[in-house]
């Protein structure tokens, strides 16, 4: 038999970006209860942030708490510096690029430059900086153990959002596109990258665009005549972080109720 596979790996440690609240949050629990330690990184809300660490010792994992702007490139370097502190240089065995923003309903023709440069930061140049620091400690290149990265995009890179936010859309645009690049690219270093798409979910993200009922108001659109849960979508990036998924890579998964 010439197809040989990798040797099946522990759970190992795991870095949420955005872990604090929302889909992060879930997907931090979930994977903690598969048996990864988890970093949990937030930008503002820091009770929140040790609310789910405490839950992840509760499960018996290690647990860390990170405040880093994922915007900020010198703060990414910041985190991922004390988290080798923390639990050893080339411990992380996953990423989830997790941590993204919405904006408040407009048109284009309505969009100042200020609003579209902070979208495509956080929400793509972040998930850059964070990547690449995770590859640095995973990837075999790098003298790392492999792992996996799971990018959590949007269906919005498929519908546009028009007259909601198409700058939104088009940074979960480019996040399907950095997710074919780069799982070719380090496919043969150990590490698999894929990317996760909701559709509308029930979270904070909504109110943090100046809807908070948009969950319940988009039910009867929906194919499911409901939104979908962060544990939903959690199920299926601890997925792809485990071996169970383990020939997976470069997917796009809708986790969208068939929007
Ligand atoms: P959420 O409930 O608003 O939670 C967002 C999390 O990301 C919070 O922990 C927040 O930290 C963190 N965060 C936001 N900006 C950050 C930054 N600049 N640096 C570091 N952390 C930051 O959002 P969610 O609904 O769970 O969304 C999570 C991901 O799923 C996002 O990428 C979003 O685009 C995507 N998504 C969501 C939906 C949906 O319907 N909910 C649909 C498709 C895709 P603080 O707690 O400190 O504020």
């Amino acid at each position: 038999m010439n197809v040989r596979r990798p040797t099946e790996r522990e759970p190992g440690t795991l870095l949420v970006s955005g872990g604090g609240r929302g889909i992060g949050a879930a997907t931090a629990r979930l994977a903690a209860a598969r048996g990864w330690d988890v970093a949990v990184n937030y930008a503002r809300d820091a009770a929140a942030a040790e609310t789910v660490a405490a839950d992840v010792r509760a499960l018996g994992r290690r647990a860390l708490v990170l405040q880093a702007e994922v915007g900020d490139d010198a703060a990414v370097r910041a985190m991922f510096a004390e988290l080798d502190r923390a639990w050893g240089a080339h411990s992380l065995g996953g990423l989830v690029v997790n941590a993204g923003v919405v904006d408040v309903a407009a048109r284009v023709d309505e969009m100042d430059a200020a609003r579209v440069e902070r979208m495509f930061r956080i929400n793509v140049f972040g998930a850059f900086s964070c990547a690449r620091e995770a590859l640095r400690r995973m990837g075999t290149k790098h003298g790392g153990a492999g792992g996996a990265i799971v990018n959590v995009g949007s269906a919005a890179s498929r519908v546009g959002s028009p007259g909601q936010y198409v700058d939104y859309a088009a940074s979960k645009g480019a996040i399907d596109t950095f997710t074919l690049g780069l799982a070719r690219e380090v496919a043969a270093e150990g590490v698999r990258v894929n990317c996760v798409r909701p559709g509308i979910i029930d979270t904070e993200i909504h109110a943090s665009g100046g809807q908070p009922e948009r969950a319940l108001q988009a039910a009867p659109q929906l194919p499911m005549q409901r939104a979908g849960h962060a544990d939903e979508v959690a199920a299926a990036i601890v997925w792809l972080l485990s071996d169970a998924a383990s020939y997976v890579n470069g997917a796009l998964l809708d986790v969208s109720g068939g929007r």
